[in-house]
């Protein structure tokens, strides 16, 4: 059923319930009015007799009470319905019309105290009587007074017809008026979608119309507007990430071109095709790396790529990687430094991480090191416990970075421009990959950099077992603690 369909039949039902409610208590409420008018009309007409009673001298006969009694309601409608008894079970007064009925009256001593009222039919209408006691000139005395409710009933009934009459025409204007009601209040909505419709993925900065009423519907605008800008960046950031690796891509695969191309234009010697080779071989080793990494990135877009969290012995992960890294520092003449806790007897830490991924995070971070630091300069692997935590983290004596430029590093394909370091350049996606390998591991990286003093990366990992009970030094296998606790280096090279 269309909304607007909905919201008629929902207004029609509400206003003629509404209409019935109300006209039902208004016709209750007359009711009751008129009950107690009538109740007070007759109360009125009791005291008007008990007044009658005791204007008569106190010494009157039956005759004189009744010839008294006559001369005032006789002739009266009120005297319609009107008997009254005296308290030795004597007839004082009884209208034509109460004899008619032969109503019995009982003495007033076997009567109640208060007032009863009952409804009798007579002839074709209702009649109403209030019975009552009273006592007048030391005499007591049964009233009985009657009025018919032809008037009153006629009443009611046309009141209730007008009510019922005026059901179709209430919902008529229930039907006519919650049709207008819910076409202007779904008109905005309407325009909203129209607008909506005009969206596709070529103008998506197109917003909206956001209406001034500041109601629901301008609310509604407003968070799809919101909606529509995430997917606007979403989509702009993925036309970047083609564009950028598209242009990534191109400059290897010119040069693998032009090295085979300059090869193949004339023959040439074992040792020019063996360098040409080689050359071919570096830059598909680059295009390689790029491309798993444009995969990975992609796959943490996805959502597909999931870590796999197991138990790893941080220290002996970096031990690892310093034993890996050893030979490509010492060919850049660069100190490595590992330093981690000393003894034998230690507990092992452990921490709750993907092996792989955490080996990923600190190759991409020594290979940013070891571009960025000049020969003589070192890289120190660090490996610290921090209460529940443990620290890992590659620091430098590098080229350092500006602090402004310390958030934009983690963009995709963003690289800073260091004409001092004359380096290979990277395609600017490691520390995005690093940056997305710590969120799987609940973390951040922290960066800490003094350009020309050099650059520290880091990560806290929450310990996975008891932590270790502490007493710190630091060892290496490439370095010596001294006695100050100063830590003594020495070159991988010599
Ligand atoms: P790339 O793959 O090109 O190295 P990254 O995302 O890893 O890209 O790094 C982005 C930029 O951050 C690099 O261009 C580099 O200039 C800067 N950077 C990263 N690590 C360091 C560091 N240790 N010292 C100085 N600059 C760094």
């Amino acid at each position: 059923m269309p909304i607007r369909l909905r919201l008629t039949v929902w207004y029609s039902v509400m206003f003629v319930a509404a209409a019935l409610l109300l006209s039902a208590t208004s016709w209750w409420m007359l009711r009751r009015t008129i009950d107690s008018t009538i109740r007070q009309d007759l109360q009125e007409r009791i005291d008007d007799v008990r007044m009658q009673l005791q204007k008569s001298p106190p010494d009157a006969s039956v005759m004189e009470l009744r010839a008294a009694l006559e001369a005032t309601y006789s002739y009266r409608d009120d005297g319609k319905w009107l008997q009254v008894m005296r308290q030795d079970g004597i007839w004082i007064y009884r209208s034509r019309r109460m004899m008619q009925e032969n109503v019995a009256l009982a003495v007033p001593s076997g009567r109640p105290s208060g007032a009863v009222q009952i409804d009798f039919r007579q002839g074709g209408r209702t009649v109403r009587a209030l019975f009552s006691k009273v006592s007048a000139n030391g005499a007591g005395y049964s009233v009985e007074t009657g009025m018919s409710m032809t008037k009153a009933q006629l009443l009611l009934h046309q009141f209730g017809l007008c009510l019922l009459l005026m059901t179709p025409a209430v919902l008529l204007i229930a039907a006519v008026s919650g049709h207008f009601l819910s076409r202007k209040a779904l008109l905005p909505v309407a325009a909203i979608a129209y607008e909506a419709r005009r969206i596709t993925d070529r103008n998506l900065d197109s917003r909206l119309p956001v209406l001034e009423s500041n109601d629901e519907l301008a609310h509604l605008s407003i968070t799809l507007n919101h909606m529509l800008a995430r997917i606007d960046s979403s989509f702009r950031s993925v036309r970047e990430f083609t564009a950028n690796a598209s242009h990534e891509l191109r400059s290897p695969l010119t040069r693998i071109r032009t090295e085979a191309e300059v090869a193949l234009f004339r023959p040439r010697s074992a040792v020019d095709y063996e360098r040409s080779l080689a050359q071919i071989h570096e830059d598909a080793v680059d295009m390689s790396k790029l491309i798993d990494d444009l995969l990975t990135l992609a796959r943490a877009e996805a959502g597909s790529d999931v870590l796999r969290m197991v138990p790893v012995d941080p220290e002996a992960l970096i031990q690892e990687i310093a034993n890996e890294w050893s030979g490509i520092v010492e060919r850049l003449s660069i100190w490595l430094i590992v330093a981690a806790r000393e003894g034998t007897s230690i507990e092992p830490l452990m921490v709750l991480a993907d092996r792989t991924a955490l080996i990923r995070l600190l190759r991409i971070w020594l290979d940013n090191a070891c571009k960025a630091t000049p020969p003589g300069g070192s890289i120190t692997l660090r490996c610290e416990s921090a209460e529940q935590f443990v620290v890992l983290a590659v620091e430098d004596t590098g080229i350092g970075i500006a602090s402004n430029e310390q958030e934009r590093i983690f963009k995709r394909f963003y690289r800073v421009d260091h004409e001092e370091a004359g380096q290979r350049r990277g395609a600017g996606l490691g520390l995005s990959l690093a940056a997305w390998i710590a969120e799987q591991h609940k973390t951040r990286i922290t960066v800490k950099s003094e350009p020309g003093k050099g650059a520290s990366f880091q990560i806290s990992l929450r310990k996975a077992g008891v932590p270790a009970n502490g007493s710190w030094a630091f060892k290496a296998d490439a370095i010596h603690a001294d006695v100050d606790g100063k830590v003594a280096r020495r070159t991988l090279q010599s």
